[in-house]
């Protein structure tokens, strides 16, 4: 992997960094009338001792900390990242062992105060926002997509912040931050994956007032804990009736000393992360928050975050294997030239940096809209004693929530799917190369694989993203009124137009077909031109910020990229026509 530090080299994430992002608006989002900088100079608590009292000092500090990551992880991680991946875990009767490396680059990672990222001040964390926590987790996994998951994951215990009584959040919060504890999440179950309504492990209240959990859990990412810290699992269990459905599943606090590990899956990829099956037989387990609220709140708001972290990871994936070819289609002659001067190579690159430069800027506005309601309304609920129904009355926070809630299974869907293809297109530059274990690639194809699955589907993403789309375009609906607010004062090009005016028709005739399976069918082409029209204004909309070069180039690649879209939605159309027409005819 190229040695570097990963955040400085990177020229699109610095564009976004240092000219793109309105840091105002996010710093003041997240800070809330910098409350945490006030608090601390009155009692001087030093866990506060890095809150920022302006822009300016936020800024300086998501710089040191983003710094700090890139150069652990371009100097030390992906230096390691081919041993790590090549030698792999070891289970022994209910123990994982990690290779020497992972335990280098973890304990690097840990000393250096870096892996709370989505854990607030108050519990030992980093504090940051989430376009921060997105872009950390873009760095990281350009590094190694298997590593990443070691911050990743701890960092899921964020949703306690919300839910669970504060007692419970004191207890365990600090101590997991200060590493002294891995987390895991343990939602999918051999029998129950994408239907998570369905899940069957019991959670029975005893005569003790303790909960005693049974079950088994299948695909539990590091819940076996990492290299020396053991873990906590956040766990989906039912305590209605069998048939109780969505509503009978609650959320509990399982310590991993307390269930069995019964095997780590081989998988394809993703070696040095474990994927573990494990045992629950009357484990004790702390109930996080109500009863009957673990899958259709708190699991669904953790999976949210989680789903927005795999978006990221999946724009760090493309960026390693864009880089890594960038690289050797300079330095591989063929026909006396580097192969990069080959016109059908250089074709291949230019839209693998297209692709990632639309998905960076997906994924970053995804976390925007995030970073826009969530603090403020966590401050109103938690700062100021307001009730949800007030909350709720503010239309600001409305806006930005619901734009989060269809942006957020949009960026996953489109990043992970984008990585996918960058991916591979990266074992193509490299030619033969590319399909031996020789050259970095070969890994970063096999981890991209696993992004269109894990935190949901793509088929369930656009499942999540639909109605995001169709109902937000009605006359007053939320998308409607966001692409409104972005195109105003836009000198939008032809192709923007005519992509909007795709997007209309396809959301016409997509409501026009009357069979709810025609409609399953064909949900993805909407959203895929959902997602390909707002990644063309996002880009358009960034030309705003820039002059000269930088300008220039954007100006050609975003007309590269509306190109590749109008292609793509033109057979999206057709279905969507045909559908509809078939549809009319047959009703007529
Ligand atoms: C490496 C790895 C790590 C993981 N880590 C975790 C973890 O830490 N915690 C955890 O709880 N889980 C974890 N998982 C599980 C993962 O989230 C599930 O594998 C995923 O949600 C899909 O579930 P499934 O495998 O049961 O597939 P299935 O649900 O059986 O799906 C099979 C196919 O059917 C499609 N499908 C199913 N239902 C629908 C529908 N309604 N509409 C359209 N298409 C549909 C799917 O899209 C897919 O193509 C992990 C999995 C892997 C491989």
């Amino acid at each position: 992997m190229i040695k570097s530090n990963y955040f400085q080299d990177n020229p699109d994430l610095q564009l976004n960094y240092n000219s793109l992002i309105d840091w105002k608006e996010i710093v003041e989002a997240y800070e809330q009338g910098f409350g945490d900088a006030k608090k601390y100079k009155e009692t001087g608590a030093e866990n506060l001792a890095m809150a920022p009292s302006s822009t300016e000092e936020a800024k300086d500090y998501y710089t040191s900390v983003l710094d700090s990551l890139g150069e652990l992880m371009g100097t030390l991680v992906a230096q390691k990242s081919q041993e790590m991946d090549h030698e792999g875990l070891k289970y022994s009767d209910g123990k994982v062992t990690f290779p020497k490396a992972q335990e280098e680059c973890y304990t690097a990672l840990r000393d250096a105060g870096l892996m709370p990222m989505a854990i607030s001040r108050k519990y030992h964390g980093l504090g940051l926002p989430v376009v921060v926590q997105a872009l950390a987790c873009d760095i990281a996994a350009r590094a190694d997509a298997a590593f990443c998951l070691a911050f990743g994951n701890i960092n899921i215990v964020e949703i306690m912040e919300r839910y669970a009584s504060p007692e419970m959040c004191e207890k365990w919060l600090p101590a997991i931050a200060d590493g002294n504890y891995s987390a895991a999440m343990a939602l999918t179950e051999p029998n129950y994956g994408s239907d998570l309504p369905s899940v069957q492990t019991k959670a029975v209240l005893g005569e003790d007032g303790t909960y005693r959990l049974t079950g088994t859990k299948r695909f539990i990412t590091h819940a076996c804990g990492y290299i020396d810290a053991p873990s906590v699992i956040l766990t989906l269990a039912r305590t209605g009736s069998p048939t109780s459905g969505a509503r009978g599943l609650s959320f509990f606090l399982v310590k991993g000393e307390d269930v069995h590990v019964a095997n780590i899956e081989h998988k394809m990829g993703l070696h040095c992360s474990p994927t573990c099956e494990v045992v629950f037989e009357d484990a004790p387990g702390e109930l996080i928050g109500k009863t009957g609220y673990g899958l259709v709140k708190y699991s669904m708001g953790m999976m949210n975050a989680a789903r927005l972290t795999i978006a990221a990871q999946s724009l760090g994936i493309a960026n390693g294997a864009y880089f890594e070819a960038k690289k050797y289609a300079s330095e591989r002659i063929q026909f006396g030239k580097p192969i990069e001067q080959i016109p059908a190579v250089r074709k291949m690159l230019d839209k693998m940096e297209r692709e990632i430069v639309a998905s960076r800027a997906l994924v970053i506005e995804a976390a925007r809209s995030i970073d826009l309601y969530h603090w403020r309304k966590e401050h109103l609920l938690k700062e100021e004693g307001k009730s949800e129904k007030d909350v709720n009355k503010d239309e600001t926070l409305r806006f930005w929530e619901k734009m989060a809630d269809l942006l957020t299974p949009l960026s996953k869907y489109y990043a992970s799917e984008g990585c996918i293809d960058v991916a591979d297109d990266a074992i193509q530059i490299h030619g033969g190369a590319g399909y031996t274990e020789e050259y970095d690639v070969a890994r970063i194809y096999r981890d991209s694989r696993i992004t269109t699955i894990y935190e949901g589907t793509t088929q369930l993403q656009t499942v999540a993203a639909i109605g995001g789309v169709v109902a937000g375009m009605s006359p007053t609906g939320v998308l409607r009124n966001y692409i409104d607010q972005q195109m105003n004062g836009l000198d939008a090009s032809q192709d923007l137009v005519s992509l909007r005016e795709s997007l209309e028709e396809c959301v016409q005739n997509y409501r026009s077909i009357s069979s709810g399976a025609k409609k399953d069918e064909l949900a993805f082409e909407v959203v895929e031109t959902a997602a390909r029209f707002l990644c063309g204004l996002l880009l358009e909309k960034s030309m705003q910020r820039l002059t000269g070069d930088d300008l220039d180039k954007r100006s050609a690649l975003t007309e590269q990229y509306h190109l590749d879209s109008l292609a793509m939605v033109a057979g999206n159309k057709m279905k969507l026509q045909r559908a509809a027409a078939a549809f009319a005819k047959a009703t007529a």
